[in-house]
C-alpha cells in the first residue's frame, strides 16, 4: 500500500517581489517540484502540481476535487504569512511532506513551525520521494526524517484506520532522522512538461525554463550561486548535450531560459548543443547567464551560438578596475572583457551587463564610470548593483579588512563611511540615466528584431511582444508606485546633498 495521488504546491503568492524575475518581465517554472513530480509521475494513478503563483482557483476547491493522499509543498526561499498560512491550511488526513532549500538549510525553523508535517525532505529530493512512494513507507530512505505518526503512512496502510498494529499518534511523534542523500543525477532534470499546469510568461511570450549543468567550477569571492542545497560548493556537472537538445525539442515555448550557475564552462559542449539546435532546426529564443571567459576564447563559436537562437545573454561583468576584478578574483582581465564585447559586436545578441559598485577603495567617479565603460563595449542593458557580502565568505573578509568598510541589513551591502545604502542608490540611478543617454533602448529594440532567429519566429510577432512587456511594465500599478517611492527617495537625497 502506497500513495496514489500526489498533490505538490508552489507556495509563494503572486505577489512576493523575488518570485518576479526582472520586474515581472519573467516568471520561472518551479523546476525543482517539476523534477519530483516528473520522477514520481510514473508511479502514481494521478498527480497535480500547484503553482499559487499561477493558480486563479481556490486551492481548497483543487484539493476537495482532486482528493490527493499526499501534499508536497516546495519551501525554497524562506517562509511568509502567506506560505504558513497556506500550510497550515491543508487537510490534516493527508500525508504532509515538506522540502525544498529553505527547508533542508533551516530544518529546525520548520520543524518548529509545522508540527502538522509528517515527513521532511532534507536535499534533493527526487530520488528520495521515489524511493517514498515505491516503499508506501519513509522508514529506510535516505533524505527523509519523519514523524512516527499515523500521517507518515499511506492511508490504507495507517495502523490507526485498519485497527492492526500499535496506533499511531496524529501529530507529535517521535523524529527518526533517516541519512542524508548527498547523489545527485542531472538527468533527472529532464522535466515531463505534461506535469505543468500554467504558462510560464517571458516578455509576453511563451516561455520554458531548463537546467542543463548545475555547479560552477570558478571561484569569485562574492558568489553564492556555485552552492549546492546543502550550502557546500556543487561541482560543475553537465548534462549530455543530446540529452538538452532533445528536451528543448519537447517545449513549445518562443523564449527558454536555460538556468545553469555555468551553462557555457565547456565549450566543447556548446558547441555540440549549437550544432544539434542547428542541424534538427529547433526554434527557440535562448537567455542564458555567461562568463567573459566563454564569450572572449572564440568568436566563431559566439556566432554559431546566434544562429543556434541565443538571443540574451546576462553577463557578470562586476567590474572595469582590474584590481577589483582580482580582488573579486573573477578570472578575466578587462582587456579579455573588451575582446568578448567585441566578438559579441558582430552578433545580434542581447547583452545585459552585471556590475557591482560600492567595493572598498572604489572612488565616485569610477562608479559612475560604469555607465561609459558599458556604453564603450556596446552592453545593451546594465544592472549597476550595490555589492554584498554573504557571511563567511573571502569577500567579507576583505570588506571587512578595509579601514571605514561594513556590511549592513539583511541584504549585507556593503557600506562605508563615505557611501551608505542611499548613497549607492543615488550612484545607481546617475550611472543607469548616463548610461541610457549613451545607449538608448532603441538601439538594442532594434538590434532584437534583427536576430536571424528573431526572423524565423516571425519578427512581427517577437516585435509586438516586446512593445506589449514594455507597457505592460510602465502601466502596472505596482511598477508606478514603486518608480514615483524611488523617485521621491532620490530628490529627497539630491536636496539634502545640495544643502549640505
Ligand atoms: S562564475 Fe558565476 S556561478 Fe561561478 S563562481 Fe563566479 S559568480 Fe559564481
Amino acid at each position: 500500500m502506497t500513495w496514489k495521488r500526489p498533490l505538490l504546491i508552489y507556495p509563494y503568492s503572486p505577489t512576493k517581489k523575488s518570485e518576479q524575475l526582472y520586474g515581472g518581465l519573467a516568471i520561472i517554472n518551479p523546476i525543482g517540484l517539476e523534477v519530483v513530480a516528473t520522477a514520481i509521475r510514473p508511479l502514481v494513478e494521478d498527480l497535480m502540481l500547484v503553482d499559487m503563483r499561477r493558480e486563479t482557483r481556490p486551492l481548497a476547491d483543487l484539493i476537495r476535487e482532486f482528493r490527493p493522499d499526499l501534499i508536497g509543498v516546495s519551501l525554497n526561499w524562506g517562509r511568509d504569512e502567506y506560505t504558513d498560512a497556506l500550510i497550515h491550511g491543508l487537510p490534516k488526513d493527508v500525508t504532509l511532506v515538506i522540502g525544498g532549500l529553505y527547508a533542508t538549510r533551516e530544518s529546525d525553523d520548520v520543524l518548529g513551525e509545522f508540527p502538522e508535517m509528517d515527513i521532511l525532505a532534507i536535499g534533493y529530493g527526487e530520488d528520495a520521494m521515489r524511493e517514498l512512494i515505491q516503499r508506501g513507507t519513509p522508514e529506510g530512505v535516505a533524505g527523509l526524517w519523519y514523524r512516527r505518526q499515523a500521517g507518515a503512512c499511506p492511508p490504507e496502510a495507517r495502523p490507526d484506520k485498519t485497527g492492526r498494529g500499535t496506533r499511531l499518534p496524529r501529530f507529535g511523534g517521535e523524529l527518526v532522522r533517516n541519512p542524508r542523500r548527498s547523489t545527485l543525477d542531472v538527468s533527472h532534470f529532464r522535466l515531463d512538461r505534461s506535469v505543468r499546469r500554467y504558462d510560464y510568461p517571458w516578455l509576453t511570450l511563451k516561455g520554458d525554463n531548463i537546467i542543463t549543468s548545475v555547479g560552477c567550477p570558478m571561484v569569485c569571492a562574492f558568489c553564492k550561486w556555485r552552492e549546492n542545497i546543502f550550502g557546500e560548493v556543487q561541482p560543475w556537472i553537465a548534462r549530455d548535450p543530446e540529452d538538452v537538445v532533445a528536451e528543448l525539442q519537447e517545449t513549445d515555448a518562443t523564449i527558454v531560459h536555460i538556468v545553469d550557475a555555468n551553462f557555457a564552462h565547456d565549450l566543447r559542449r556548446v558547441e555540440r548543443i549549437c550544432d544539434l539546435l542547428i542541424e534538427r532546426d529547433v526554434r527557440h529564443l535562448y537567455a542564458c547567464e555567461i562568463r567573459v571567459n566563454a564569450l572572449w576564447k572564440d568568436p566563431r563559436l559566439v556566432r554559431k551560438m546566434e544562429q543556434a537562437g541565443f538571443f540574451m545573454f546576462m553577463v557578470g561583468v562586476e567590474s572595469y578596475q582590474p584590481r577589483l576584478l582580482k580582488a573579486m578574483r573573477k578570472g578575466y582581465t578587462v582587456k579579455m572583457c573588451r575582446e568578448a564585447f567585441r566578438n559579441l559586436s558582430h552578433t545580434h545578441i542581447l547583452t545585459l551587463g552585471n556590475f557591482l559598485i560600492g567595493n572598498p577603495g572604489e572612488t565616485e567617479a569610477e562608479m559612475l564610470g560604469v555607465a561609459d565603460f558599458a556604453a564603450d563595449i556596446g552592453l545593451d542593458f546594465i544592472t549597476p548593483n550595490m555589492i554584498y557580502a554573504y557571511a563567511n565568505t573571502d569577500i567579507e573578509q576583505w570588506v571587512l579588512a578595509q579601514p571605514g568598510y561594513r556590511v549592513e541589513g539583511r541584504r549585507r551591502y556593503v557600506v562605508s563611511d563615505q557611501f551608505g545604502v542611499e548613497d549607492l542608490r543615488r550612484l545607481q540611478a546617475r550611472i543607469m540615466l548616463n548610461f541610457f543617454r549613451r545607449h538608448p533602448p532603441w538601439i538594442p529594440y532594434r538590434k532584437a528584431l534583427a536576430h536571424p532567429m528573431v526572423e524565423k519566429l516571425g519578427r512581427e510577432r517577437i516585435r509586438r511582444a516586446m512593445l506589449r512587456s514594455l507597457w505592460n511594465h510602465v502601466a502596472d500599478a505596482n511598477f508606478r508606485r514603486r518608480a514615483l517611492k524611488k523617485l521621491a527617495k532620490r530628490f529627497r537625497g539630491s536636496s539634502k546633498a545640495a544643502m549640505g
